[in-house]
C-alpha cells in the first residue's frame, strides 16, 4: 500500500515506487525534501539511477497490454473514483503540498480539487467516440481511422504545480490506455505521490504508473532511451524541455512540452482599473510568483499609469508574507529555495542600478533564505533581465505605453508565448489582441485562464501541445488508418 503521508509523517525514507510496491526500500542514497518555509528536512527520498528508470519503463510495459486492453468505461472509472478520493483527503494533501512547496495552504487544496477535475474530466473524455469512417472515392473499398494508446509515456514534472501538472498528464494518458513513468522534481515530490495513491486505492492495477525520484538528467536519458518508452510529455524550463527534446530525437520519441512563460499583462486606459489591479495581483502573486503563466511584464496605457501605480504601491504594502502553515494565513509565502531568490533578487538589482524604483512600502519580511519582498518596480531599463527574463518570483516591471501597436509589438518582443492578458472594455480591441498576442492562453478581463475543458499550451519556445480538453487526449493515441477492399 502507498501510505504516502504515514511514511513522511513517521519520518521514514520513501523509495521509488515501481510495479506496486517500493523499491530497494532498504538503503542507497538519499536526498532531503525541505521546507522551504523553515528549512526543516519533512522527509528523505531514495533513488538509484539509471537503474530506477529501466525497471520502472519494464513495469509500464509489463502492464501496457492488459491496460489498454480494459474498455474506456474501466479506466474512466478508476479517474472517477480517484478523483473523489482527491477530494476527500484535499485538506491532508493541500498540507502536504503547502510544506513542500511553501504556497498558500488555500491554493494548495486547491491545487488538490483541481488535479481531482483532470481525473474527472478525462474520465468522461475516455468515453467519448474517437476515430472516423471517411467517405471513400472508390465504391469498393471502405476507409477509417482508429485510435490506439501510445504506449508508455515518461511523464516528467516542475516543483511549482507539482500535482496538478502531473494530472494534467497522466490523467489523459491513463484514460487513453498509455501506462506511465512518472518523475516530479526532487524539490516537490511528496504530494504528487499521494495522487498515486488515489489511483492505486481506486484500483489501477500495479505497473499502470510509476514513480522514480533522483538525478534528472540520468534518468529522463535512461527512461528516453528505453526500447518500451514512446512518449515524452515534460513540464519545466526552455533550457531542459530543449535537451530533453534534442535526447527523444535519438529515438524519434514523441514530444509533448510545456516550458517557460513571458506573460504581458496588459492595462489599456479604457479597463475597469479595480479588476484590472485586483487581476494582476493574482495572476503576480500566486504560488508566490512562480507559475509559469504568471504576469511577468505589466504594460500600462500612459493616461492611466499613475492611476496603477499609486493602487499597486498601496496594494503591496499591505501584503504580507510569512509561512503558511504558520498561525496567520499570509498573502505570500517562501520561494522554493535559495537558488530562486538569489536569481530573483539579481533581477531586482539590476532594475534599480538601471533606474527603477519600488512601487509603494516594504511589507515586513519574516527571517529565513527562502522569503523576499514582493512588488513592482517602475522605470527600469527595456534592457534589463526584468524586462526580457521570466522573473519566476513574486516581482515584476511595469512599462507604460502609448498606442495598441507599440504594445502588440512589445509583448511579442519574446521568444517565449505561454499566457498573456489583458484588460479592456473595447470589444474591437479584445479581437485584435487576442488575434495577434503571440502566445498559447489569453487570459481577457480575468487573470485565471486554467480549467480541465481548455487546452493549455505555449507557441514560440513556450512549447509543443496542449493539455487538456480534447487536445490534451489526442496527445497519448495514435490515429491508425484502415483501409479495407470489399
Ligand atoms: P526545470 O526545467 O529546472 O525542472 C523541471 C524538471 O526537470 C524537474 O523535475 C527537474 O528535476 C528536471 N530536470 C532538471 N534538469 C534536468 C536535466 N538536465 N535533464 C532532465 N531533467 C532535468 O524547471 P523548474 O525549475 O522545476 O520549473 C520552473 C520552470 O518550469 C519555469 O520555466 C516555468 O515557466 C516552467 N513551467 C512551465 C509550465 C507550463 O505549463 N508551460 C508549468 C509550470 C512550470
Amino acid at each position: 500500500m502507498l501510505e504516502t503521508v504515514a511514511l513522511i509523517e513517521s519520518g521514514q525514507v520513501v523509495p521509488p515506487w515501481i510495479a506496486g510496491r517500493w523499491h530497494h526500500p532498504d538503503g542507497g542514497p538519499t536526498l532531503p525534501v525541505r521546507n522551504p518555509a523553515t528549512g526543516e528536512t519533512i522527509a528523505r527520498l531514495s533513488y538509484g539511477g539509471a537503474d530506477d528508470a529501466a525497471a520502472a519503463a519494464d513495469a509500464a510495459d509489463a502492464a501496457a497490454a492488459a491496460w489498454a486492453d480494459r474498455s474506456a468505461r474501466h479506466r474512466g472509472g478508476v479517474l472517477r473514483k480517484a478523483a473523489d478520493l482527491l477530494d476527500e483527503r484535499a485538506d491532508a494533501i493541500g498540507r502536504l503540498l503547502a510544506a513542500e512547496t511553501g504556497k498558500r495552504v488555500a491554493e494548495a487544496i486547491g491545487e488538490t480539487r483541481f488535479s481531482a477535475e483532470y481525473f474527472r474530466w478525462f474520465a468522461d473524455a475516455a468515453r467519448q467516440p474517437h476515430g472516423e469512417v471517411l467517405t471513400p472515392e472508390d465504391p469498393g473499398r471502405r476507409q477509417l481511422t482508429i485510435t490506439t494508446p501510445v504506449g508508455v509515456v515518461a511523464s516528467l514534472t516542475p516543483w511549482n504545480f507539482p500535482l496538478s501538472i502531473q494530472a494534467r498528464k497522466v490523467a489523459p494518458a491513463l484514460a487513453a490506455g498509455c501506462t506511465v513513468v512518472a518523475r516530479a522534481s526532487e524539490k516537490a515530490p511528496l504530494a504528487v505521490l499521494e495522487l498515486f495513491r488515489a489511483l492505486e486505492d481506486a484500483g489501477l492495477p500495479p505497473g499502470v504508473v510509476n514513480v522514480i525520484h533522483g538525478p534528472a538528467g540520468e534518468q529522463s536519458d535512461a527512461l528516453l532511451a528505453h526500447p518500451a518508452v514512446r512518449m515524452l510529455t515534460f513540464t519545466g524550463s526552455t533550457s531542459v524541455g530543449t535537451r530533453l527534446m534534442a535526447v527523444a530525437a535519438n529515438r524519434v520519441v514523441r514530444c509533448a512540452l510545456e516550458l517557460g512563460g513571458d506573460a504581458p499583462f496588459i492595462i489599456f486606459a479604457d479597463a475597469d482599473l479595480d479588476a484590472a489591479v485586483e487581476g494582476l495581483l493574482v495572476a503576480k502573486f500566486r504560488n508566490n510568483g512562480q507559475s509559469c503563466i504568471g504576469a511577468n511584464r505589466v504594460f500600462v496605457e500612459r493616461p492611466v499609469l499613475d492611476e496603477v501605480t499609486a493602487r499597486l504601491g498601496a496594494a503591496t504594502s499591505r501584503l504580507t508574507v510569512g509561512d503558511p502553515l504558520g498561525p496567520h494565513d499570509p498573502d505570500i509565502g517562501p520561494l522554493i529555495d535559495t537558488d530562486r531568490v538569489k536569481a530573483v533578487t539579481a533581477i531586482v538589482d539590476e532594475a534599480l542600478s538601471s533606474g527603477a524604483r519600488w512601487l509603494g512600502d516594504a511589507p515586513e519580511i519574516p527571517p529565513g533564505d527562502c522569503y523576499m519582498r514582493p512588488g513592482f518596480l517602475l522605470g527600469a531599463s527595456e534592457t534589463t533581465g526584468l524586462a526580457t527574463t521570466e522573473v519566476f518570483g513574486p516581482v515584476a516591471g511595469v512599462f507604460p505605453f502609448d498606442t495598441d501597436e507599440e504594445v502588440i509589438s512589445r509583448a511579442n518582443d519574446s521568444e517565449m508565448g505561454l499566457a498573456g492578458y489583458f484588460y479592456t472594455r473595447d470589444l474591437k480591441r479584445l479581437w485584435t489582441m487576442a488575434e495577434r498576442l503571440e502566445v498559447g492562453i489569453l487570459g481577457c478581463n480575468h487573470p485565471l485562464p486554467s480549467v480541465a475543458f481548455a487546452p493549455m499550451g505555449g507557441v514560440k519556445q513556450s512549447g509543443l501541445g496542449r493539455e487538456g480538453a480534447r487536445q490534451g487526449l489526442e496527445e497519448f493515441v495514435e490515429t491508425r488508418y484502415l483501409s479495407i477492399g470489399l
